[in-house]
């Protein structure tokens, strides 16, 4: 089968022929028909998180089980395995399972990517107001409205504490969801909060990335500050009620794919993802 194989760190993928081990006991072999570009995917091949080459990534798969190893019952080869981006199960898990928002809460998103705007859309299902988007890419401003958040500005706007205060009666956010990889937006989500208010850290920068904490306030306005990986999820409880949720019409997936690319074209696929604009490139294999 082919894979893009990643021998350098920081370098274009080589599209060659590799094979699979054969399925050990409690493993799946699932034949891949596309797999979303995530940006973790780009971290990996830049090398900002280490990790040893040559390595094949992307884990944002579809397809079709063709083989279950020893030991697998719940599973059975023609199954279907259901595409949820891990954008998706991320930015969701990080409102629901980490941030646990209540109706009526405000909530801040910073970052609106793939992550950032399944935290938004995750929002709007848990009846918060305001759902306010911010991103340092203007044009994926309206990106965020379209997903439900009611009010989106440069996260580099003079004054963008100042307006999260008037946009929330004076009570700053309840929780400001963090999905920009960057330890200056952990710092610009702990300005943002309120008494009693919640920032979640999301969003994975470079390793040595550190960000500085207002101790002072922080004690004294009873803050948490919480990480949260993959959102809390737990795949089992998780995929079924975010599936039922798409069925409802209330959680955009459709809408987060940019582009589909064949194999061949990944390195394009991934200089696209990379520009800002993309929520989700696609690389499709043939049936
Ligand atoms: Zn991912």
């Amino acid at each position: 089968m082919k894979a893009a194989v990643c021998r350098d760190f920081g370098k274009s993928l080589d599209v060659e022929e590799v094979a699979l081990d054969q399925v050990h006991r409690g493993e799946i072999r699932v034949k891949v028909s596309a797999c979303g570009i995530c940006q973790s995917d780009i971290h990996y091949m830049a090398g900002a998180w280490g990790g040893e080459l040559p390595a094949v990534f992307g884990h944002e798969i579809a397809g079709t089980i063709e083989e279950v190893g020893e030991g697998v019952d719940d599973f059975h080869p023609g199954q279907a395995v259901v595409v949820i981006a891990c954008c998706v199960m991320t930015g969701f898990g990080a409102v629901v399972n980490t941030a646990a928002v209540a109706p009526g809460d405000s909530v801040v998103v910073i970052g609106t990517g793939g992550v950032g705007l399944n935290a938004v859309q995750a929002a709007v299902v848990c009846g918060a107001n305001p759902v306010i988007a911010l991103d340092i890419s203007p044009e994926k401003l309206p990106v965020a409205r379209s997903f439900g958040a009611t009010h989106s500005f440069d996260a580099r706007a003079d004054g963008a504490r100042e307006t999260v205060r008037e946009l929330t009666g004076g009570r700053f956010a309840d929780v400001v969801i963090v999905a920009a990889g960057s330890g200056q937006a952990v710092e610009q989500g702990l300005r943002m909060i309120g008494r009693g208010g919640t920032v979640v850290v999301v969003g994975m920068p470079e390793s040595a990335a550190v960000s500085q904490l207002p101790v002072t306030a922080f004690a004294y306005q009873g803050q948490r500050i919480l990480g949260s990986k993959m959102g809390g999820a737990q795949p089992h409880v998780d995929v079924p009620r975010l599936v039922t949720l798409h069925r409802q019409g209330r959680l955009k997936l459709d809408e987060l794919v940019s582009a589909c690319f064949p194999l061949d074209h990944i390195n394009d696929a991934i200089a696209s993802s990379s520009s800002g604009t993309v929520i989700r490139n696609v690389i499709v294999f043939p049936a």
